[in-house]
C-alpha cells in the first residue's frame, strides 16, 4: 500500500517505486510488465525482504513486513518468500540435488528434494552439477530449490531472459503447471505471449509508477495508458 522506495543520485532524489499498491491473492498468478528501469527488480526486492520501502506498508498473509526488524527479515527470507533469479545463483561445487537441499536446511518444514525435483521434470538430472545442466535446466534446479522451501509466495526476477530461445520453453511450462497446482506467484517477465495467457493479474510498470494494472487480456490486448501502447507497441516491433 503506497509504497515509495528513494534514491538519492549526485543531487537528485528519485522515487525508484512511487506509491505502489497493489494486492494479490493466495494462488494467483501476477506478472509485473515494464522497460528497463521501471522499478520492477525493486518492488519484487522489497516484497522479498531483501530491501525496506522507504513509505508504505507491505503486508503479506496478515503480516507487516515493512516493520520487520533485519532479524525477523532474515527468518521471513528464509520461511516465507522463495526467489528465483535471471543467473540461477546455484552453488557449483554441489550437485542439483544439493542445491536444493541446502535451501531445505536452513528452512522450517521443507518439501522433499526428490519430489520437488520431479516436479520440474529434472529427476534423471539430479546427480549433475551445475556446469553439466543447460541453462534451461539450471532454472529449473533453482525453481525447485525455491519450491523446497515451501514459501507463502515465490518471486522470479525475469527467469528466462538469460536463456537461450529453445530453453525459454520448459521454463515457462513449470511456471505454467506450478500456476495451475496454485502456487501464489509474482514474476518479472517480457513474455508478453506467456503473461497473456497464464497470468490472473497483470501489472505494468513505468518510471516507478503502476501505470495501468488488472486482466492480462485487458492490459495487453486492450491498453488504456498511452505509456502502455507505447510499450507494447515497441515490444511488437521487436519480437
Ligand atoms: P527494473 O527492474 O524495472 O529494470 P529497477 O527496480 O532495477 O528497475 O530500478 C529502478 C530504478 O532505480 C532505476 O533507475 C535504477 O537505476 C535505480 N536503482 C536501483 N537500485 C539503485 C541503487 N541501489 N542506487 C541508486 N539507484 C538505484
Amino acid at each position: 500500500q503506497n509504497v515509495c522506495k528513494y534514491y538519492q543520485v549526485g543531487d537528485t532524489r528519485f522515487a525508484a517505486s512511487d506509491h505502489i499498491s497493489f494486492t494479490i491473492e493466495k494462488g494467483e498468478f501476477c506478472v509485473i510488465l515494464g522497460p528497463s528501469g521501471a522499478g520492477k527488480t525493486t518492488v519484487l526486492n522489497m516484497l522479498g525482504g531483501m530491501d525496506t520501502c522507504d513509505e508504505g506498508t507491505i503486508l503479506l498473509d496478515g503480516e507487516c513486513v515493512s516493520s520487520f526488524d533485519s532479524k525477523r527479515l532474515t527468518t521471513y527470507r528464509r520461511y516465507d518468500v522463495g526467489f528465483v533469479f535471471q543467473f540461477y545463483n546455484l552453488v557449483q561445487n554441489l550437485t542439483a540435488r544439493e542445491n536444493v537441499e541446502l535451501a531445505s536446511e536452513i528452512c522450517k518444514d521443507p518439501l522433499d528434494a526428490d519430489t520437488v525435483l520431479a516436479e520440474v521434470g529434472l529427476s534423471d538430472r539430479k546427480n549433475n552439477f551445475p556446469a553439466q545442466l543447460s541453462g534451461g535446466q539450471k532454472q529449473r534446479v533453482a525453481m525447485a530449490r525455491a519450491l523446497a522451501m515451501d514459501p507463502k509466495v515465490i518471486l522470479l526476477d525475469e527467469p528466462t531472459s538469460a536463456l537461450d530461445p529453445q530453453m525459454v520453453g520448459e521454463v515457462l511450462s513449470v511456471m505454467r503447471q506450478l500456476a495451475k497446482e496454485g502456487l501464489t506467484m509474482l514474476v518479472v517477465t517480457h513474455e508478453m505471449a506467456f503473461a497473456r495467457d497464464v497470468a490472473d493479474q497483470v501489472i505494468f510498470m513505468d518510471g516507478g509508477f503502476i501505470v495501468e494494472q488488472g486482466d492480462p487480456k485487458q492490459v495487453i490486448d486492450h491498453p488504456q495508458e498511452e505509456r502502455t501502447k507505447q510499450f507494447l507497441a515497441r515490444f511488437a516491433e521487436n519480437n
